[in-house]
């Protein structure tokens, strides 16, 4: 199965990604964690993208598009994979259909979280004092929620138009939410 998780920051899409991933037994690919594991190991990748993730703004098209296409060409996403965190343009929507398309492959759902925006600032203040992330501030966490809500709200209509989006409300317990993404997707937990 390939699929993508859409939702705000802090709706939890890391989380129910990292579950639901295992269990359909396909790759958890998070463009949020590769830019963080480049960052942690000071790769020329990381630095570049430090710069925006750290100002709550996006990582340019060109450099997220060519990290996702050498990622989705590894062995391990040939059966399927799990999107968390792209696309979230535009343009990554169309660069990534063509990367599918290349290989006669196309995506069999993307699945939205739903929450309310209070509640997401909540988490992700919460988030900040327990894992400390640098893109994780007050300021920042705001500036996120409007990139957010300006560039990749607008990707759900074009999904939706493609009959391949399902919202999924995100509050609730981890447990919750995954059983309505099981139960979205026709999945057996
Ligand atoms: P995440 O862990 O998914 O919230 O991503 C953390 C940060 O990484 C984002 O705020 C962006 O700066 C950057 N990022 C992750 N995915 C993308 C993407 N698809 N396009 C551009 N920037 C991204």
């Amino acid at each position: 199965m390939r699929l993508v998780l859409m939702g705000p920051p802090g709706a939890g899409k890391g989380t129910q990604a990292d579950i639901v991933s295992g269990l359909l037994g396909v790759p958890h690919v998070s463009t949020g964690e590769i830019f963080r594991h480049n960052v942690s190991r000071g790769t020329s990748l990381g630095l570049e993208a430090k710069r925006y993730m750290d100002a709550g703004e996006y990582v340019p098209d060109g450099i997220t598009n060519a990290m996702v296409r050498d990622r989705l060409s590894q062995e391990d996403c040939r059966p399927g994979f799990l999107l968390d965190g792209y696309p979230r343009t535009v343009e990554q929507v169309g660069e990534l259909s063509a990367m599918l398309r290349s290989s006669s492959d196309s995506l069999d759902r993307v699945v939205e979280l739903t929450v309310d925006v209070d509640e997401v600032v909540d988490r992700l203040v919460k988030r900040a004092t327990d894992q400390g992330r640098s893109d994780d501030t007050e300021d920042v966490i705001r500036r996120r929620l409007e990139v957010y809500f300006q560039q990749t709200a607008p990707l759900t209509a074009m999904y939706e138009a493609q009959d391949l989006l399902i919202q999924v409300d995100g509050l609730g317990s981890i447990d919750e939410v995954t059983a309505r993404i099981v139960a979205a997707l026709g999945i057996q937990s």
